[in-house]
């Protein structure tokens, strides 16, 4: 029996060893990648329920690895965070998203589009989030209301200071703030009075149930009137259905973003896309 403890302690420190080894060659790796412009940004569209207009899209990062392939931000993401990482790559993807708003406005001509990017609480805390904000909008002559921030509950909860700081000088800016996923985190909201939000966005897994579910139900109602309450904008994501999408537009909800509409798209694809739509 101590043998086998003794073996089954070692599979486990081989284990943990490998694991390690390969988090440590995949940071290396994504420091090579962001010197090679090895990232790319995805675009997925967001519906205005009232009037069926696209208002805008979410920045989505993807690694496009030279003998790896197509890498999702899921298998990454967590890992830069760990790393400090993410500040980078975070800077990177808003820079991006946000000149390639403003090129598709000025020379695509679809419109006045706000783009969404997605921030990590790391950025708060270790990187200058506001400061680069206001370089890239100033740097592209961009209206600050043509770029939204998405953040989680959690990361609220986790950093408040340095969170609600970075907040207030977005909303001052007149970048527009969002919160990601609600619904899924703890005290959702308190925050939503003490930090100046402007969106809340439902998160999938109520979405998904929503027709099936009389407790999702009852919750996605009572968030759409909880936020129009207090003057937000709701926002569904992970629509899938014409059926879903029917019924959020009967509880008045805002706005809609899912594979019903696109999936995350390309940029060269979402032109496209986006055209096609609105013809
Ligand atoms: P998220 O912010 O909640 O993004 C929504 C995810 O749901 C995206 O996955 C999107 O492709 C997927 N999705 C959209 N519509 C549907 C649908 O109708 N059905 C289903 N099943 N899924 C749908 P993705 O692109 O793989 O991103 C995963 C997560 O990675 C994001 O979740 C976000 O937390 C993170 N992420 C992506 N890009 C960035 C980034 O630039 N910075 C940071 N910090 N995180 C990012
Ligand atoms: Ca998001
Ligand atoms: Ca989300
Ligand atoms: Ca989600």
């Amino acid at each position: 029996a101590k043998n086998l403890g003794r073996n089954q302690y070692r599979m486990y420190n081989d284990e943990m060893n490998r694991r390690v080894q390969e988090r440590n060659a995949l940071e290396k790796d994504m420091r090579r990648a962001l010197m090679a412009d090895e990232f790319l940004v995805y675009y997925q569209p967001k519906i205005d329920l009232n009037t069926s207009h696209v208002v805008g899209m979410e920045a989505l990062v993807r690694w496009q690895h030279s003998n790896r392939g197509l890498i999702t931000p899921n298998k990454f993401i967590p890992i830069a965070e760990q790393s400090n990482l993410i500040t980078d790559i975070g800077e990177w993807v808003l820079e991006e998203a946000c000149r390639q708003c403003q090129e598709w406005s000025e020379v695509n001509e679809l419109g006045k589009l706000q783009v969404a990017v997605n921030l990590s609480a790391s950025q708060f805390k270790y990187g200058d989030i506001t400061g680069t904000a206001d370089r890239v909008l100033q740097k592209l002559t961009m209206e600050p209301g043509c770029l939204e921030v998405e953040i989680t509950e959690t990361m609220v909860m986790n950093d408040a200071d340095a969170v609600s700081q970075a907040l207030h000088h977005f909303a001052r800016r007149g970048v527009s703030i969002s919160i990601d996923d609600f619904g899924t985190g703890y005290s959702s909201l308190a925050y939503l009075w003490r930090f100046p939000v402007n969106k809340v966005k439902i998160d999938r897994s109520f979405i998904k149930d929503l027709l099936h579910n009389n407790e999702a139900q009852a919750i996605v109602r009572s968030v759409i009137s909880l936020a129009h309450s207090l003057n937000l904008v709701v926002i569904a994501e992970g629509v899938e259905t014409k059926k879903q999408l029917e019924f959020l537009q009967k509880l008045k909800c805002d706005q809609a973003q899912g594979y019903f509409f696109s999936p995350p798209l390309p940029a060269a694809s979402f032109v496209e896309w986006v055209k096609e739509y609105q013809e």
